[in-house]
């Protein structure tokens, strides 16, 4: 695979940053309040999967593994579209092997609507990023997204899924991914370490995993 929608977002806020995911990946240190965030994430987005009733969701693994099988899914995915599924869960597309899941593609009479769920109280930037990302990859692929929504988490715990329509903002990332996906492709590959000098970029938008790395010789 090329570009996936997290290799996007995290070469965006620092083309080292996605070196490293991709060369040196050991070297990360994830803060446990982080992963129980991650953790937390995961959970909300399994519920809000039945946020519309019945669903069918694509998600398959490797063999033995907790890896997800893209290929599979792509496969899976194709499969449901064609059978006109009301609603699709972890659909997944790749577009020159850049490749993105989306949580949930809900059918319209003109193609699909899609939403991103995150578990914050309010729709960030960041997250209208991830679903213009969507997007343009899905969109690459030949089908018709009609609204774009985040689904965040409202305060009513027994109804917590409230969708935000963001369509305008996240179609409007179309261009700024397409000048920027290719050169992340490329980068991505090159041998030899991407020099980058630590700046605000370490903790904006998110905590940089590789802060140790990078300010190793600030630090001691
Ligand atoms: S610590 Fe800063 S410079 Fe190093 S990879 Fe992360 S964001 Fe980039």
């Amino acid at each position: 695979m090329a570009i996936t929608k997290t290799d996007f977002m995290r070469g965006m806020q620092c083309r080292k940053m996605l070196w490293l995911d991709k060369h040196k990946p050991g070297l990360r240190i994830i803060p446990p309040e982080v992963q129980a965030r991650l953790d937390a994430g995961n959970e909300f987005g399994d519920r809000a999967m039945g946020m519309f009733g019945p669903y069918e969701e694509m998600t398959v693994y490797l063999p033995g593994k907790q890896i997800p099988d893209k290929k599979a899914m792509i496969q899976k995915t194709q499969e449901h579209l064609a059978k006109g599924t009301p609603v699709i869960c972890e659909a997944a597309f790749s577009n020159y092997n850049n490749y993105c899941a989306a949580d949930i593609l809900r059918k319209t009479d003109a193609g699909y609507d899609l939403y991103e769920v995150k578990n914050a109280p309010e729709v960030h930037e960041q997250f209208v990023r991830d679903a213009g990302f969507q997007y343009y990859i899905i969109s690459r692929c030949g089908v018709k997204i009609g609204r774009v929504f985040i689904v965040i988490h409202g305060p009513d715990e027994a109804n917590p899924f409230v969708p935000q329509d963001v369509t305008q903002q996240a179609k409007g990332y179309y261009r700024w991914i397409n000048d920027n996906i290719w050169d992340l492709n490329r980068m991505q590959k090159e041998p030899e370490e991407v020099a980058v000098e630590p700046g605000e970029q370490c903790r904006c938008p998110y905590e940089c995993w590789y802060y140790a790395y990078c300010h190793r010789e600030t630090l001691f």
